[in-house]
């Protein structure tokens, strides 16, 4: 079995980095492929860059040219949900793609012909991660995310994705990585710890908390892959 664990940015991979041992690197397509083992499952780490053309583009390659069985996401990502504070740990039940617009045909937003709203993501790998989270005592929320191409720092867009997704917390990879791996066939899990509240403080907020919040998330997802690679050998 082989699982590719994915970030955006380089902050929300380097916890992974400094954990796993004997790394060997790949340079492939402008990007950097990071291989390793750990008890006898093998694991490819990547990070995209930002946003939803760089994230397809990674995933699909962890799928086809790294073969990877699965993929796990770790990273930060901004609150919708008034329930939601930073630092708060997330998984996504459902993603969607709030910056996909073709309204003016009559379609209803995030939507386009072939594709769907919603994606829901793999329920095993959801249950998995909150069954490693209450062994650990962490608090894993169940969320959906709303993916763009955009940072989010103005109340008015929040308050547009919330209405029209019922969205919980915004980013801007997973909805784009969910479509590669749905169309694949390959199971996604996406973690999200809070960095801000998209709102005006989001900028200051995000620098100030990214690295504790991605640290965090990564430190959940060790033990994920822990579990899985125990569960499935
Ligand atoms: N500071 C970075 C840019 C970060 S963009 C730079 O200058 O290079 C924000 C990243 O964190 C994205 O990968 C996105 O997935 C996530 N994210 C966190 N908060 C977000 C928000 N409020 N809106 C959109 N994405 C957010």
């Amino acid at each position: 079995m082989k699982i590719a664990l994915l970030g955006a940015m380089s902050e929300e991979i380097a916890p992974l980095l400094k954990f796993f041992k004997d790394i060997k690197t790949t340079k492939y397509a402008s990007n950097t492929y990071y291989e390793t083992s750990h008890n006898g499952t093998d694991i490819v780490i990547a990070y995209s860059k930002i946003g939803k053309v760089f994230s397809a583009l990674t995933t699909t390659i962890l799928i086809e040219k790294f073969r990877c069985d699965m993929v796990l996401f770790s990273g930060v990502a901004g609150a919708i949900s008034p329930s939601l504070q930073i630092g708060d740990i997330t998984v996504a039940t459902k993603t969607a793609q709030h910056d996909l617009d073709i309204t003016a045909f009559g379609h209803d937003v995030g939507f386009v012909p072939e594709g769907s709203k919603f994606i829901d993501l793999d329920k095993s790998l959801i249950d998995i991660a909150t069954t490693v989270a209450k062994v650990n005592n962490i608090t894993l929320k169940k969320v959906t995310v709303a993916t763009g191409d955009q940072f989010i720092a103005n109340d008015k867009r929040k308050e547009f994705i919330k209405e029209n997704f019922k969205a919980d917390a915004i980013e801007m990879e997973g909805g784009s990585v969910a479509v590669v791996c749905h169309s694949m066939g390959v199971p996604l899990l996406v973690l999200r710890s809070i960095s801000d509240t998209a709102d005006m403080d989001a900028g200051f907020d995000f620098d100030k908390f990214l690295s504790t919040s991605a640290k965090a998330s990564a430190k959940l997802l060790i033990r994920i892959v822990e579990e899985i690679s125990k569960e499935r050998q």
